[in-house]
């Protein structure tokens, strides 16, 4: 495992600014978002849709780069990284959830949680044993060879909250992680959510309509135009 490499768990960003061209003109999605946070931290970002909260965790998960502002991770700045540096960078300091789970369908529930050590070869006895143990942490012992189709929606997306932490990760990112999920299903999500990344050590930064995700974070932010505000 990807042991030596050096994590200290802080996120900077500072004055972070992004624009998309629309037909006729530019559509200045964030302005100026600046924010740090440390190991253990969590904070939900909330607001309407078309607000650029995806846009942000794009750019927090390294997979389009800002117009302009920093973002440094464990104190590195991955886009001065080359892009083969940077996929390796992302793989092991970044985790992501996302709403509709993006399970491989042929792959079962711990082929699913080893897909991210696969960058770096054959799955070691330390992969399998990770593997495990977030499962058994996510209530998932007893599905280790279901396919994902076998398993209900909040089983699912509690794979993808193990397989986001397989490589230790300073900073997981999550997408309306439960988004899809009825009620009582979602309370579980959240529960695991607002749990395991701090267990982990991890930053957890989570996009949400959920006023119980929301509250169940240290820290909840509003996009307003562009920029970051504290919800009152
Ligand atoms: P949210 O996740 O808060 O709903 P998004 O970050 O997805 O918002 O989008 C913010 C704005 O940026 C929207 O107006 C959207 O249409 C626009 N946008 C997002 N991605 C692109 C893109 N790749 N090209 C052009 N416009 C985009
Ligand atoms: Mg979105």
């Amino acid at each position: 495992m990807n042991m030596n490499v050096s994590k200290s768990g802080q996120l900077e960003v500072s004055g972070l600014t992004k624009s998309y061209q629309s037909v006729d003109h530019l559509i200045d999605v964030l302005r100026d978002v600046s924010h740090s946070l440390t190991s253990g931290d969590s904070l939900a970002i909330v607001g309407p849709s078309g607000t650029g909260k995806s846009t942000l965790l794009h750019l927090l998960g390294t997979l389009d780069r800002p117009d302009a502002g920093k973002i440094q991770i464990d104190n590195i700045d991955p886009f001065e990284l080359e892009e083969l540096e940077l996929s390796k960078f992302r793989n092991a300091h970044i985790g992501f959830i996302f709403q509709d789970h993006h399970l491989l369908p042929h792959l079962n529930v711990i082929e699913n949680v080893l897909i991210p050590c696969l960058a770096h070869g054959k799955p070691t006895t330390d992969h399998y044993d990770r593997a495990k143990s977030l499962l058994d942490s996510v209530g998932l012992s007893d599905r280790f060879s279901h396919l994902p189709k076998q398993l209900s929606g909040g089983e699912r997306e509690r794979v993808a909250i193990a397989r986001a932490l397989l490589m230790n990760p300073s900073l997981i990112l999550a997408d309306e992680p439960t988004g899809n999920l009825d009620r009582k299903t979602a309370d579980q999500v959240t529960e695991v959510l607002t749990e395991l990344p701090k267990q982990h050590g991890a930053i957890l930064i989570a996009v949400t309509h959920s006023q119980t995700l929301a509250e169940s974070l240290q820290q909840r932010k509003e996009l307003v135009d562009g920029e970051l505000h504290a919800v009152i």
